[in-house]
């Protein structure tokens, strides 16, 4: 058979427009797929719930590619490690208590779970912009990455979803959105976001649970974003909290219904 280079393309763009066409109205929306957005993802998904994650860069994984300072291993704890085993991603014990495995083999077995179960990754896309409707976040503006980077004077597209999930790592993205365009009254001490403190990765791994809730109707946080939004400790290169607090979004969001992990 001789290939035609045009029903390649056609393929590709009807293809893709389907997809964005049957994504702009859904359950969640996860901003940010790094490990926390992407466990998220894969929870939510299993749970029945049509879940879509938009990011920024050409790939997923966010943080956790470099391990910690390049060194692309990553450290997770014995609660870590239970779901990395059920994840069947192959860790090593270093000290009582302590394991390691490779970030490469954790990030893409992640991601290869999540879209299995349903979860929809858009890459290359950027939120910029939040739909409120009676102080509600209600969906997410978005554009192509390469638009801002270009500095282009483009509109972005909206989507419509019940829930909106930030997971966009230290920087909180969606929340300060939020507090700038809207003032919004956060649902942390101050009603602000009261901002990260320095690493102590007991603490912050400790804490990063109790953070991951909801911040504002409508609005969740999850991964580093939540310690971020609600003043606790960064822990570096430490996993299990980003796996555990994007269980535990996934459990506030859709339920707790116990699902038996696998695509
Ligand atoms: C750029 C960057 C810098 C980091 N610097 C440090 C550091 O200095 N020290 C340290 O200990 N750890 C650092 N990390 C690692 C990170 O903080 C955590 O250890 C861990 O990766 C956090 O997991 P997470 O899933 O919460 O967020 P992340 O792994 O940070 O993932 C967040 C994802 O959200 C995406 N994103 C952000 N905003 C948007 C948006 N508006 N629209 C779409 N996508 C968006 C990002 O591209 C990223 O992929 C960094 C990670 C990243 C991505």
């Amino acid at each position: 058979m001789e290939l035609d280079d045009l029903v390649v393309s056609k393929a590709i763009i009807e293809r893709f427009s389907e997809k964005l066409l049957s994504y702009s109205q859904i359950d969640v929306a996860i901003v940010g797929a790094g490990p926390a957005g992407l466990m998220a993802s894969y929870a939510i998904a299993k749970r029945g719930l049509k879940v879509a994650v938009f990011e920024r860069r050409l790939s997923v994984g966010g943080g956790m590619w470099g391990g910690g300072m390049m060194f692309n291993e990553i450290v997770v704890q014995e609660e870590g490690k239970k779901i990395l085993d059920e994840l069947g991603v192959t860790s090593r014990e270093y000290k009582a208590g302590y394991y390691t495995a490779d970030s490469v083999q954790t990030i893409t077995t992640l991601a290869s779970y999540a879209t299995k179960a349903g979860a929809q990754v858009f890459n290359l896309v950027s939120v910029e912009d939040i739909m409120v409707r009676e102080e509600r976040v209600v969906g997410l503006v978005v554009n192509w990455s390469a638009v801002d980077m270009a500095g282009l004077h483009i509109d972005p597209l909206s989507i419509k979803a019940e829930t909106i999930i930030d997971a966009t790592g230290h920087a909180a993205e969606l929340v300060k959105i939020l507090r700038q365009k809207l003032g919004a009254k956060l649902l942390t001490e101050t009603g602000d976001i009261i901002g990260e403190k320095p690493m102590w990765a007991d603490l912050g791994e400790k804490s990063i649970i109790k953070n991951t809730r909801q911040v504002y109707p409508g609005v969740y946080v999850v991964g580093m974003a939540a310690n971020a939004v609600f003043g606790a400790h960064r822990m570096g290169p430490i996993f299990g909290g980003m796996l555990l607090s994007g269980l535990k979004v996934a459990e506030l969001v859709a339920g707790n219904t116990q699902t038996s992990f696998g695509p």
